[in-house]
């Protein structure tokens, strides 16, 4: 741009104004493709209320950053020369998601398309290791998602880590997740010490506020805007999506209701504090009334979802001391989440972690207890659903929050090297 007179400082604010707006209209043009799919070049103009030679060169720079390709002919106008479609492309690159919890490590590789590309996920007594100890297994794996990837020639554009606990995202650090022993690790730079440099840095956020992104996700286009989403794995976590936002609260402790004082008084937390509600619903409590110890369902090294499988293999053979303990552990939590919802209001309670695993026997109780307490009948109902996406959630949202800045900002992804021939 030639700009004539003036101080040159005022050139420069331009310039920035100019790449800001420039910046948001591609990610404008590439939400309205994921959000709506395939269209045409006049269609992404007429949605969009961008000119037409914008639009033409904004999909110029997302085709080459290797975002957006040329899809199959649209007829849809019947007559006349047909508009080329387009859509988001984004296979060669991904995000990966990582979750660090009590029982086990996971990894998982979405694309830009929300394509999952490899996902594994190892057992680990992640309370029995050191910080140290933990980082050095959750390294591994990531080098191992790594390697899977680039050998189908996917690039990793960026990670998000996913643990329980009070998370300082914005700091990068793990301020207190006493289910894991973590305290005050910096996660960028422990984990960036542990990885080959080519990888980009490691951003973190709490499991449940990012299970929350990727529940939210899946009923954004039916307007859902107000969301609650309560995890059961060995803690207890509530995450409120609100106006279609995250609720984060001062301190980023929004949503810690497992400490809430809604168990049984005097019994001991983790957290230090006692009577928290997740000494009654967190999965250990859920166990112990399931079998006594030496009972390998009680076995933190074996693998979560084989245990789990167990118990509801015995509460589907109809094992008494099973299902007492499911219907115990199920109005504890129904009890709690009808105060959530006294205070939040929401439209749909996601039951998410074991909650889910054991849906048929958390969803009915919750229904009920809702459904008993409600004030007026008028009122609109609140839907009470079990997560599909079980105990993978958290890293899929983790996955998802990095895809996201990328629809942001597609600058963040740079175009391929150009292929040289020698
Ligand atoms: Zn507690």
């Amino acid at each position: 741009m030639k700009v004539s007179g003036g101080p040159k400082t005022t050139v420069t604010v331009d310039a920035s104004k100019i790449a800001t707006v420039r910046r948001n209209n591609l990610g404008l043009v590439l939400r309205l493709l994921r959000d709506h799919g395939a269209r045409s070049r006049a269609q992404i103009a007429a949605e969009s209320g961008l000119p037409k030679a914008t639009v033409t060169s904004l999909i110029g720079e997302l085709v080459e950053r290797g975002l957006v390709r040329e899809g199959a002919a649209d007829r849809s106008k019947g007559v006349g020369r047909p508009g080329q479609s387009l859509e988001v492309a984004g296979s060669a690159i991904c995000a990966l998601g990582l979750e660090v919890n009590a029982d086990y490590i996971g990894v998982v590789a979405l694309d830009l398309r929300g394509t999952e590309v490899f996902t594994t996920r190892v057992a680990v007594d992640v309370r029995e290791l050191s910080a140290d100890a933990a980082l050095d297994a959750l390294a591994r794996v990531i080098r191992e998602a790594a390697a899977a990837v680039a050998a189908q020639g996917v690039q990793v554009i960026g990670m998000c880590l996913a643990t329980p606990g009070v998370v300082d995202a914005e700091a990068g650090t793990v301020v207190f997740a006493p289910n894991i022993g973590w305290q005050d690790v910096h996660v960028p730079r422990r984990l960036g010490e542990r990885l080959p440099a080519a990888l980009p840095a490691v951003q973190v956020d709490n499991d449940a506020r990012l299970a929350a992104v990727a529940e939210h996700a899946r009923y954004a286009a039916r307007g859902v805007s107000e969301l609650l989403l309560l995890t059961g794995e060995a803690g207890v976590a509530g995450s409120v999506i609100t106006r279609g936002r995250l609720l984060r609260g001062n301190a980023s402790l929004a949503g810690e209701i497992g400490h809430a004082a809604l168990g049984i008084p005097g019994r001991q937390c983790r957290c230090g504090r006692t009577g928290c509600w997740e000494t009654v619903v967190g999965l250990g409590a859920l166990l112990e009334r399931v079998a006594d110890e030496g009972d390998p369902v009680r076995d933190a090294a074996g693998d979560l979802e084989e245990r789990m499988s167990d118990v509801l293999a015995r509460a589907r053979a109809g094992d008494p001391r099973t299902l007492a303990a499911l219907e115990e552990t199920a109005a504890s939590a129904a009890h709690g989440v009808s105060i959530l919802a006294d205070i939040l209001n929401p439209e749909i309670i996601v039951l998410g972690g074991y909650f889910a695993f054991f849906g048929d026997y958390f969803v009915p109780v919750v229904k009920q207890r809702l459904d008993e307490r409600a004030m007026l009948p008028t009122f609109p109902g609140i839907e009470v659903v079990r997560s599909p996406m079980g105990f993978s959630a958290a890293a899929l949202g983790a996955a998802r929050f990095v895809l996201d800045s990328v629809f942001q900002d597609p600058t963040l992804v740079d175009a391929p090297e150009p292929v040289t021939t020698a």
